[in-house]
């Protein structure tokens, strides 16, 4: 879902994961390794692993499913920068300053957030209602298959324990 997600809450819900060993617990072994990965993280072969980024981020998709697990629309505000905010208010037939007021608050960084979790936009059955316009950082989260994974390994960190992909794709970095 998103990139500078904001984390705003984070309960463990359970995730779509079809019975592979690695995913079993994953909430609990990313917490046992975080450590580990922070370690990793710093001395990681940026080369390397942005070559092996694209096969890793589907083979942990072809065993997630987001729609069992929305952990992120749960947990985080995906930051909404004026092109999402025009495109979205569009989209509900909203005018840009009555969709702000109504959804968003500005955050300590001066980006706009929503004003609550889970996001507005997340229906029950885990969809989001918004999805074909949803913020561009949404539409990237959980950068599985980006340099930002190495780039920015706080946000790997933080996400390690909130995505089972985040989690899943570590791991098999690390030799899983
Ligand atoms: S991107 Fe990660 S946290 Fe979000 S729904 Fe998919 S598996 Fe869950
Ligand atoms: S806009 Fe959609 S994809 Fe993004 S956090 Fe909200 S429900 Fe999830």
């Amino acid at each position: 879902m998103v990139l500078g997600a904001k984390l705003m809450l984070f309960t463990c819900y359970f995730c779509g994961i079809m019975g592979d060993e690695l995913l079993r617990n994953w909430e609990k072994k990313s917490g046992e390794h975080r450590k580990q990965y922070q370690q990793w993280l710093k001395k990681a072969d940026k080369n390397k692993v942005l070559g092996r980024l694209p096969d890793l981020h589907e083979e942990a998709f072809s065993k997630i499913d987001c729609l069992t697990c929305a952990n992120c629309c749960k947990n985080y505000s995906p930051r909404f920068k004026t092109p999402d905010i025009k495109r979205i208010a569009k989209r509900l037939k909203m005018k840009e300053g009555d969709f702000i007021e109504t959804y968003l608050r500005l955050d300590e960084d001066g980006d706009y957030v929503v004003k609550t979790t889970p996001c507005p936009f997340l229906r029950v059955d885990n969809y989001c209602s918004i999805y074909e316009d949803r913020p561009s950082d949404c539409a990237r989260y959980p950068y599985t298959d980006e340099d930002v994974l190495l780039k920015r390994p706080q946000l790997t960190l933080t996400n390690s324990a909130i995505c089972p992909a985040v989690y899943y794709v570590l791991e098999r970095l690390m030799g899983a």
